[in-house]
């Protein structure tokens, strides 16, 4: 059996980078930057104001209260077309230019306003005394034009996109969102929600994996269902590899007669057929057609979840240009024993874990049968049970967060 990191490395050095290129602002979220951002104009581009209220001479307001004639009312949007003059004022609201002539902006709570009557002028009672600059953003305050905004290898989220946005930016260069195709082997799947005939099952492994393909931040592509049949496997395969970037199969890859993923693979891929010191997900399958990888998991549905958290994410991350495509460890306490047999293996166990008092806990999420995805489903981490007989509860487990 090969040890887990030397299967990943090997899965790893055959997903490099691929070339990056534009990718609309819109499109971009989770996609990672393949140049610096250098800013190109300042943020905010103007001198504005934080609060609603009026826009004041800091020394005319010096000794308050005072009485200042209101001459202007300024709008976000809107530029102001008179000057600040001594004892007079602009009412404006949040985001307007701060006008010519104005040094501060006192807030609309600390004011009371005389309306204009019999030909006298509107006023405004300003009640305290502010410093030059109150309220007041300057051009530049947040991001100055030639600074750099982000490195290359940044992960944009919905914040970076925002800043992007502010910026001016409509395209952004990326490394490329993968088109992941998925295919289902085996005789005994049906998908249509028909009443089962002996010996078939309903597949579930599609839907999880082209799930979390989508969670990775993937385009997935949905490859339908292959008989085992090693035309239909063939063609399966080779029509995803012309149309994706890389293909993920579920079944087929463990030692049973009719497990012809691995056949076709040999066939068709530079493929190797791995043993790992894992449970669940020992089998894997991997190979590519010219630069299109291709991840043969096995079928058990928690099998296939595991192997594609431990091999299939990582590599397609890093094909994505992820600086860290596998999940970091953390150490969390087990919250009751977590017990195995020794089998030369680590084991992957599905487990819950919870903050409690500044650390992480985590119990079995259900049964651990490779089979038995209700616990996948409820679990939200995996704890990395090293080969011997568990860990009990109070002790340290590493365990991966996956959800
Ligand atoms: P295999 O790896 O093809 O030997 O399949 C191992 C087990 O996983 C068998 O019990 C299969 O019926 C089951 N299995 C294979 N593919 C799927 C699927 N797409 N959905 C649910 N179960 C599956
Ligand atoms: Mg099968």
């Amino acid at each position: 059996m090969l040890p887990l990191d030397a299967a990943r490395e090997f899965v790893l050095e055959r997903c490099g980078r691929r070339r990056p290129a534009l990718c609309r602002v819109a499109d971009a979220l989770g996609l990672v930057t393949a140049a610096e951002i250098v800013a190109s104009e300042d943020i905010p581009s103007f001198p504005n104001t934080a609060m609603d209220g009026f826009a004041v001479r800091s020394e005319d307001v010096a000794i308050a209260p005072c009485e200042l004639r209101v001459v202007e009312t300024i709008a976000a949007g809107h530029a102001p077309e008179v000057t600040v003059g001594a004892g007079e004022a602009s009412r404006i609201m949040t985001g307007a230019i701060i006008p010519p002539g104005a040094d501060a902006v006192v807030m609309v709570e600390r004011t009371i306003v005389t309306p204009a009557e019999n030909g006298s002028d509107e006023t405004v009672r300003v009640e305290i005394s502010v410093p030059p600059g109150n309220h007041v953003r300057p051009a530049g305050d947040d991001i100055r034009a030639g600074e750099l905004v982000f490195q290359a290898g940044t992960v944009l989220t919905a914040g970076h996109l925002g800043v992007l946005c502010s910026l001016g930016m409509t395209d952004v260069e990326v490394y490329p969102r993968l088109r992941v195709g998925v295919i289902s082997t085996g005789d005994e799947l049906v998908d249509d929600g028909s009443p089962l005939r002996p010996g078939q099952i309903r597949d579930s492994n599609r839907r999880t994996l082209l799930s979390l393909l989508k969670r990775a931040d993937v385009e997935p592509v949905d490859l339908g269902l292959a008989p085992d049949d090693l035309d239909a496997i063939t063609e399966a395969i080779s029509s995803g590899a012309a149309t994706c970037d890389a293909i993920v199969t579920s079944g087929g890859v463990s030692m049973g007669d009719f497990d012809y993923v691995k056949a076709v693979l040999d066939r068709v891929a530079d493929m190797r057929w791995m043993q790992v010191a894992i449970k669940p997900a020992k089998p894997l399958a991997f190979g590519t057609i010219g630069d299109v990888p291709v991840f043969g998991l096995p079928g058990n549905p928690v099998s296939s979840m595991v192997s594609f958290e431990l091999f299939a994410r990582p590599g397609l991350r890093s094909m994505m240009g992820h600086p860290h495509p596998t999940r970091p460890t953390v150490v969390a306490t087990a919250a009751e024993d977590l017990l195995r047999r020794t089998d030369g293996k680590t084991h992957f166990m599905r487990v819950h874990a919870a903050h409690v008092d500044g650390g992480i806990e985590v119990r079995s999420a259900g049964g651990q049968g490779s089979h038995m995805l209700w616990a996948m489903a409820k679990s939200n981490a995996l704890a990395v049970v090293p080969d011997g007989d568990g860990v009990r509860a109070g002790e340290p487990v590493d365990v991966l967060l996956i959800d």
